[in-house]
């Protein structure tokens, strides 16, 4: 082991007491369930008034909206269902009631853009070791108080750095860079959902997959069209608590379970993920109930991840999410009788690798995104030739 000379010795020690004195004046040692009731319900509102005074480059006319007397619209895309006056913006902040006709103001205007591991999405049994062509637009249709990506999740399309891509482009690119899939994520794709539908439609016809990362708080009916060019989705089951989902997340359970269950019954490959937070989402009784649903409705063959919670927007005084509490909950799920589950943003190896369900050898190591072991032959196990869920080749 390399020495610490004097000088490197006081330097770590200093710098050790300070973040643990941080983490003691930031981090409460226990996180009370009544500290976490104290919040209120956070469901969006639509912004009145707040509409641009002209369109730009980038607006293009709604899919499945309604026009309503006083020349009001009402977007039907998503549960928020936003009725919005003439001036009016909505809740995922992309949309304008112009006139009397609703707007998308984010066809063609992505703000971020990466090509990034299938792994990352995290899509543990879709293709590994392929790469997705990922692009987001500004807005969301949720509020989370501890969301990743808020300063483009909670902002309007114009405050953010953006770059035109029109759905051929898009195409274009994606052939250019030999990604075999497009994900529509970051933010929230459902928001985006005329841009997102218009390029999924022309990507099935170029051969080139389409997944969607999402909240999964959506109506039937553009779900089901979405359905018809989707290839694999991770879906965030936030919690099994509409308490939780109002108080955290500004949504609703309810269709959230839906959508799991429209995925299921059209037959779209799709993994679960479930962000282990802190005195909101780390309560053993509503992780068991979380599985049971799971196995009733859709039963055990779905990935599920659960994720490791670091501090961050509105939640950034708490502490990251135990190891501990993501391996029990792991166990806790495979007890439960859920056959892959996984752990993330957590270095912790079992966790990150894929054991057949049957004779539990293991098939799939992860070192991060790197998959120095693959033991599957086609959709089987290479030991005991079992089918493994997913897709695979
Ligand atoms: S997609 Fe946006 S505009 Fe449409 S209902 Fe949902 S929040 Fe409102």
């Amino acid at each position: 082991m390399k020495k610490l000379n004097r000088r490197h010795f006081l330097f770590c020690s200093a710098a050790y007491l300070g973040s643990a004195a941080t983490a003691k004046a930031f981090w409460p040692l226990a996180i009370t369930k009544s500290a976490v009731s104290a919040t209120g319900d956070i469901r969006g509102k639509v912004f009145k008034g707040d509409a641009p005074k002209k369109m730009w480059e980038w607006s293009h006319e709604g899919f499945l909206y309604k026009k309503l007397e006083n020349n009001k619209v009402r977007c039907d895309i998503c549960p928020n269902r936003c009725k919005l006056s003439p001036g009016d913006r909505s809740v995922c902040r992309s949309k304008v009631n112009m006139d009397g006709i609703l707007y998308t103001l984010t066809y063609g205007n992505p703000c971020s853009v990466n090509i990034d591991p299938i792994e990352k999405k995290p899509l543990f049994h879709f293709k590994p070791r392929t790469k997705a062509f990922s692009i987001a637009t500004a807005g969301c249709n949720f509020r989370c108080l501890n969301c990743q990506n808020w300063e483009i999740s909670q902002a309007k399309p114009h405050e953010v750095r953006h770059r035109e891509l029109y759905p051929a482009d898009v195409i274009d690119a994606v052939l250019r860079y030999d990604t075999p899939s497009i994900a529509y994520t970051y933010s929230e794709p459902i928001t985006f959902f005329e841009y997102m539908i218009d390029t999924a439609r022309l990507a099935r016809e170029n051969g080139v997959h389409n997944l969607l990362i999402s909240n999964g708080y959506i109506n039937r009916k553009p779900l089901l069209e979405l359905c018809k060019v989707l290839d694999g989705a991770n879906v965030n089951l936030k919690s099994l608590s509409d308490d939780i989902y109002r108080k955290l997340n500004g949504g609703r359970l309810q269709p959230v379970l839906n959508t799991f269950k429209t995925l299921h019954e059209q037959g779209v490959h799709f993994e679960m993920t479930n962000l282990v937070v802190p005195g909101y989402v780390d309560d053993e009784d509503m992780v068991k109930k979380m599985c049971q649903w799971i196995l009733e409705n859709l039963g055990p063959n779905y990935p599920l991840h659960f994720l490791r919670f670091f501090p961050k927007y509105k939640l950034d005084r708490l502490p990251p999410t135990p190891l501990s509490t993501l391996i029990r909950f792991r166990q806790l799920a495979m007890d439960e009788g859920i056959r892959y589950v996984y752990v993330g943003n957590a270095s912790y190896r079992e966790g990150n690798n894929t054991y057949c369900h049957n004779c539990k050898k293991l098939l799939i190591e992860r070192l991060g995104y790197i998959i120095p072991t693959y033991d599957l032959d086609g959709e089987r196990c290479k030991y005991c030739r079992t089918v493994i869920p997913g897709r695979w080749t």
